[in-house]
C-alpha cells in the first residue's frame, strides 16, 4: 500500500496514482534512502561511542541507574588498567635508566 503524496489515495503495487497519475515510486525510494541514512548514522554513532574515551563519563550521567553503575565499573577498570600501565612504564624506565 502506497499513499499518494499528491491526493492521498491509497494505491496497491502501482508506479502511478490511480486517481491523479502522480508517480509513487519516487516517494518509496526516498523513504528507503532515508532508512539507509539512519542506519549508517546509527553505525557511525556506535563506532564513535566505541572510540570515544569519555564513554564512562557519559555512562555515569545516564538516566538509568544500571547503566550508571556499569559506567562506574568501566571507569574503575580503565583507571586500574591505566595505573598498572603507568607503573609498568615507570618500572621499565627505571630498569632502562639504571
Ligand atoms: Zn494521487
Amino acid at each position: 500500500m502506497i499513499k499518494c503524496p499528491n491526493c492521498g489515495t491509497f494505491n496497491t503495487d502501482r508506479d502511478q496514482c490511480s486517481e491523479c497519475n502522480s508517480p509513487l515510486n519516487e516517494r518509496k525510494k526516498k523513504h528507503e534512502t532515508r532508512k539507509e541514512k539512519v542506519k549508517s548514522e546509527l553505525i557511525e554513532q556506535v563506532i564513535y561511542e566505541k572510540e570515544n574515551p569519555n564513554l564512562p563519563e557519559r555512562l555515569k550521567r545516564h538516566k538509568y541507574a544500571v547503566v550508571r553503575a556499569f559506567g562506574w565499573i568501566l571507569f574503575s577498570v580503565i583507571w586500574v588498567v591505566s595505573a598498572i600501565v603507568s607503573a609498568f612504564v615507570w618500572f621499565v624506565t627505571m630498569v632502562a635508566a639504571g
